[in-house]
């Protein structure tokens, strides 16, 4: 079953609403630390408690692998979003089972009930029907507000959909609409990657390359087009498995054109010194974390020129402060061109992080912390959750 428009939702009230939502946040001592995520899906509870609903809230919490994993409950974020709403949320130590059946059961119209991590089930991972089934006869009405794990063939966001009528949220809606934009973008589109996803990333610049202008890459993606390049990378990250897709790219007519390569890195050398080098100078010993002062100005220049920008990767290990300033710089250059001289589209979990250390959101036209759900979205991937 496809995905109808959140706008074409039906009567509302007194219905079971399975709400789907990316509440993957960082967690510390059972203590929520970033509660961006959960800022963005407010609108659409905040909405369907106006409409007098039992809300069924679910999401998924770090990478756990189909058993339960205390550290990665999801009762941190129901308590943090319950203070938000200021209103008593019901949270249920299970995903499915006999309490989650009964507590629904008991639900009030305005109630919210939050799950359990559902990755602590094997049949989310695996896109499991019967689980699916599970899930849907819980509810009503399904809404898929997590564009993040809509890539992903799991049964939260795929086969659910087959059991129950569905919609999009008011986040996804808002997220798909700018991709449009994106989509059928005013040139030059300018794509600047980079990052540590190397093996996940590398297909998607292959999907992007025919739209685009110029594709700018910096950080681990970078360095294996470097090394494919024939360039010493030393020790730096670096995918070996990319290297047919990379290679199959080098051999288009237009590569040199717009596939842009650092022209310096910074490094760690082998005796624990930060250096900026040009991309030939750098040795066996060498450590590559970020692009060098260079390559920013080149960057910068193409930056410029672009109508429409799409930034996903950090330039570098930008955690480290010895290893921020390209990251920052591609931050501020791409913050300063949106909204007005450019559609700025900013995507992925580190590089939103990157563009809100240095307070610049705001001046995104559009900021989305699911950076490969987007780039797939992009790049033409089919997507089982939408
Ligand atoms: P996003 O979440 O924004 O999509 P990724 O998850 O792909 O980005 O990668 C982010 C991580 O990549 C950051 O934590 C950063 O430290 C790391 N990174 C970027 N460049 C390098 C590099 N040259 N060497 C090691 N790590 C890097
Ligand atoms: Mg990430």
């Amino acid at each position: 079953m496809n995905m109808q428009k959140f706008s074409s939702l039906p009567n509302l009230e007194n219905k079971r609403v399975f709400l789907r939502v990316d509440l993957n946040v960082p967690i510390k001592d059972k203590k929520v630390i970033d509660d961006y995520k959960i800022y963005k899906v407010i609108k659409t509870i905040e909405f369907l408690l106006r409409k007098k609903t039992v809300i069924i809230i679910a999401t998924h919490l770090g990478k756990a692998k189909g058993r339960y994993n205390e550290d990665l409950s999801t009762e941190p974020i129901a308590k943090y979003l319950a203070k938000i709403l200021d209103k008593k949320i019901k949270f249920i130590p299970e995903v499915i089972g006999s309490v989650t059946k009964k507590e629904i059961k008991s639900a009030k119209p305005g109630d919210i009930i939050f799950l359990e991590n559902l990755r602590f089930k094997k049949g989310e991972l695996d896109n499991d029907d019967k689980f699916a089934k599970e899930l849907a006869s819980l509810a009503d009405i399904y809404i898929n507000d997590a564009l993040a794990v809509s890539h992903r063939k799991q049964a939260s966001v795929a086969a659910i959909k087959k059991y129950l009528p569905s919609y999009s949220g008011l986040l996804l809606e808002s997220e798909l609409k700018a991709f449009e934009r994106v989509l059928n973008p005013k040139k030059p589109l300018v794509i600047i990657m980079g990052g540590a996803k190397i093996k996940t990333k590398a297909p998607l610049i292959a999907n992007l390359y025919k739209n685009s202008t110029r594709i700018l890459l910096g950080g681990g993606l970078a360095n294996s087009f470097l090394k494919y390049n024939k360039l010493e990378i030393g020790k730096s990250l670096c995918d070996e498995e990319s290297a047919k897709i990379i290679k199959k790219m080098m051999k288009e007519k237009s590569y040199k054109q717009k596939i842009i390569l650092p022209l310096d890195v910074v490094v760690l050398t082998k005796e624990g010194r930060v250096q900026a080098k040009d991309v030939k100078n750098v040795l066996k010993t060498d450590t590559i974390f970020d692009i060098g002062p260079a390559t920013i100005s080149a960057y910068s220049a193409y930056i410029k020129e672009a109508q429409t920008l799409i930034w996903n990767g950090p330039m570098g290990k930008f955690e480290d402060l010895d290893f921020r300033a390209g990251t920052i710089a591609i931050a501020i250059l791409v913050a300063s061109r949106s909204s007005g001289h450019a559609y700025g589209v900013v995507g992925g979990g580190e590089t939103v992080a990157a563009l809100r250390s240095i307070r610049m959101i705001e001046y995104v036209d559009f900021v989305s912390t699911a950076g490969g759900a987007m780039l797939s979205y992009l790049g033409g991937e089919e997507m089982p959750g939408l």
